[in-house]
C-alpha cells in the first residue's frame, strides 16, 4: 500500500484497550466523527492519545485512571445532551466525573463527561431552595448558602461533588437530625440514554425522580440539581484524637454513649492509622489513633457541650478542638485528607453495636495489629437518616443503626492484601449486619449484582425496570452501576 493510498484510507483513532474491562471495547471511531462531535459541544473533546487528556480526566483516588476513549468537558446541559447522543449513534457507552472522589472502576473506552467547567450555583434564600450544576463541590455551595444563615448537607469533605454524593444519599454531620442530602432534592435534571433533557421533580417524571435520588449515576447524566437548604449557620463540631492505646476504652463508651444521643447529634468513631507525613502535627504523625467526630447541629452550644462531656475522659487525648464552627468550617469534624491518594474502600452496615461487636471490631481492625487498613470508621446512623423523606426515594441502607467503612492504600504492592483485610473485618462484623449497604460507601463490588443487593428486593425490582425502560441498552454502567 503507498502512502497516497494510506492518507486515502480514513483516519482512525487508536482507543485505548484495558485488559481487565474487555467488555468495554469501543470501536474505532472515524476522525471526522470526532471532529463533529467537537463543532456540536462548548467545551473541549479530546480523543484518547491527545495532549490534555490525562488531565481532564484524572482521578482524585488515583488507585483507579480512567482511559476513555473520549472525553467531553461539558459546559452546559446541551453539551451532556450531544455528548450522549453522539456516545450513543457510536456504540460507546457513558461514564461522568466531577471531581474523581468516587472512581469504581476505569472506564476504559467509554465517552467520558467531565463536568468540573458547571459551576453553577444560585440560591433562592426565601424558598431555601439552591439549584446547583453538576460540577460543583461542596465548599462552593456552603460559602454561597452561609450568606444567607443557611447549609446542605454535606459529609465528612466539602472537596466531594454535590451531584455525585447526593445522587447516592449523602451521609453527613447533619444527616441524624436532617436525613440523607438526597431526601432534600427537590427537582434532578438529567439528560437520559435518548439524549433527552428531562425535569424530574414529585409531580414531573415521578419514578424517575424516585429513583435519581438514591440510584446513583445508573439512571443518566445529571446536569442540575434543585436541593432544599436547612437553617443552620453554624454548629458546635469537631473532633478529638485519642491515644491508639485507649481504643478498647473509648470505642465500648462510644457504643454505649452513642444510643442516648439526641437526633441534634452526628458522630462516628475511626481507627486511623496515620501516615509518617511531616505535614502531620508530632502527636499523631506514623501514630494509631482513635478518633471521634462530633456535630450538635442545635441551638444551645452549652447542651452540645455537655452531651459530649461523658466521652472526653475516656482515653488519653492526643490533639482535639471541638466548639462553635460554622458550616463552612465542617471538614475539621472529620478533618478528611485533600490531596488525592490511592484508597481501595468498602462499606456496610450494622444492626447494632454490642459489647461483642466491639471486641470483634478491635480482635480483626484494633491498633495492635500490623495490618494495611488506614482507617476503620463507623458512624451512628439513625434519626431522620431512618425516616422515608415526604416524597419518598431510592436511598439503601437507610435503616441501618450504624454505618461501617474500612479503607485502605490502593496500590499495586498491596492490590491482594489490602481487599482480602478489609473484606476479613467486615466478613467478622457480619453477625451484626443491617441489611443493605450505602450507596456511597459501597466501594469495591464485584459486579452489577453486588451493587442492587444495596436495596431491598422491591427497591431492587423497581430499579431495574426503570433502569430497562430508560436506558435498555445500558450505557450508563460505569460507576457502581446495576
Ligand atoms: C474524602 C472522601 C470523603 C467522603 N465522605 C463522604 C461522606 O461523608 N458521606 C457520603 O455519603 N459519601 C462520602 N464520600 C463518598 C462520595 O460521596 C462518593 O464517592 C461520591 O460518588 C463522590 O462524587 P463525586 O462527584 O465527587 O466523585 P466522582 O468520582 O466524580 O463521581 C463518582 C460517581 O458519582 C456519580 N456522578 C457524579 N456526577 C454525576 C452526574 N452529573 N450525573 C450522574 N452521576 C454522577 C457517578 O456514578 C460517578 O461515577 C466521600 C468520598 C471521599 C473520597
Amino acid at each position: 500500500m503507498s502512502l497516497t493510498e494510506l492518507h486515502d484510507e480514513p483516519e482512525f483513532l487508536t482507543v485505548a484497550i484495558e485488559e481487565d474491562v474487555l467488555d468495554t471495547l469501543a470501536p474505532a471511531i472515524p476522525a471526522a466523527d470526532v471532529d463533529d462531535l467537537r463543532s456540536s459541544v462548548h467545551g473541549p473533546v479530546y480523543a484518547a492519545g491527545d495532549d490534555g487528556m490525562a488531565a481532564e480526566v484524572a482521578t482524585w483516588n488515583v488507585a483507579v485512571q480512567h482511559t476513555p476513549a473520549i472525553a467531553v468537558g461539558a459546559t452546559c446541559a446541551a453539551d451532556v445532551q450531544a455528548a450522549v447522543s453522539w456516545a450513543v449513534a457510536h456504540d460507546l457507552k457513558v461514564a461522568v466525573q466531577a471531581t474523581g472522589h468516587g472512581p469504581v472502576r476505569n472506564a476504559a473506552g467509554s465517552l467520558m463527561i467531565t463536568t468540573r467547567r458547571m459551576q453553577g450555583v444560585a440560591i433562592d434564600p426565601d424558598r431555601r431552595i439552591a439549584r446547583v450544576q453538576a460540577g460543583v463541590k461542596w465548599h462552593r455551595l456552603l460559602e454561597a448558602a452561609a450568606e444567607y444563615g443557611l447549609a446542605g448537607l454535606c459529609g465528612s469533605s466539602s472537596d466531594v461533588g454535590v451531584v455525585g454524593y447526593s445522587l447516592g444519599g449523602g451521609l453527613g454531620s447533619l444527616g441524624r437530625k436532617h436525613g440523607f442530602a438526597a431526601d432534600h432534592i427537590t427537582a434532578v435534571e438529567v439528560v437520559t440514554a435518548d439524549g433527552r433533557l428531562r425535569r424530574a421533580t414529585a409531580d414531573s417524571e415521578p419514578e424517575l425522580f424516585w429513583a435519581a435520588r438514591g440510584g446513583k449515576g445508573n439512571l443518566g447524566i445529571v446536569t442540575a440539581l434543585e436541593i432544599e437548604l436547612v437553617p443552620v449557620g453554624s454548629l458546635y463540631g469537631g473532633g478529638i484524637f485519642f491515644a491508639g492505646a485507649d481504643a478498647a476504652a473509648v470505642l465500648h463508651a462510644f457504643r454505649e454513649w452513642a444510643p442516648t444521643l439526641p437526633e441534634e447529634v452526628s458522630t462516628s468513631v475511626a481507627i486511623i492509622r496515620m501516615p509518617p507525613m511531616e505535614e502531620l502535627p508530632p502527636p499523631l504523625r506514623g501514630q494509631t489513633v482513635v478518633h471521634l467526630r462530633y456535630a450538635y447541629s442545635g441551638t444551645d452550644f452549652e447542651e452540645g457541650e455537655r452531651l459530649l462531656a461523658p466521652m472526653n475522659a475516656t482515653g488519653s487525648i492526643l490533639l482535639g478542638f471541638v466548639g462553635p464552627i460554622l458550616t463552612t468550617e465542617m471538614d475539621s469534624i472529620h478533618m478528611d485528607p485533600v490531596d488525592p491518594l490511592p484508597a481501595w474502600e468498602k462499606g456496610m452496615l450494622l444492626a447494632e453495636l454490642s459489647a461483642d461487636t466491639v471486641d470483634t471490631l478491635l480482635a480483626v481492625g484494633g491498633p495492635q495489629l500490623e495490618i494495611p487498613l488506614i482507617m476503620v470508621e463507623i458512624r451512628l446512623m439513625g434519626g431522620a437518616l431512618a425516616r422515608q423523606p415526604e416524597v419518598p426515594n431510592a436511598v439503601a441502607g437507610r435503616n441501618g443503626a450504624y454505618s461501617l467503612l474500612v479503607l485502605g492504600p490502593g496500590i499495586p504492592e498491596l492490590a491482594q492484601v489490602v481487599p482480602a483485610v478489609g473484606k476479613g473485618v467486615l466478613g467478622a462484623l457480619m453477625p451484626w449486619a443491617a441489611p443493605g449497604v450505602l450507596t456511597n460507601f459501597l466501594g469495591d463490588v464485584t459486579g452489577p449484582d453486588e451493587v442492587l443487593n444495596a436495596w431491598p428486593a422491591d427497591a431492587q425490582r423497581r430499579l431495574k425496570d426503570l433502569k430497562r425502560m430508560i436506558d435498555p441498552a445500558g450505557i450508563f454502567s460505569f460507576g457502581h452501576a446495576f
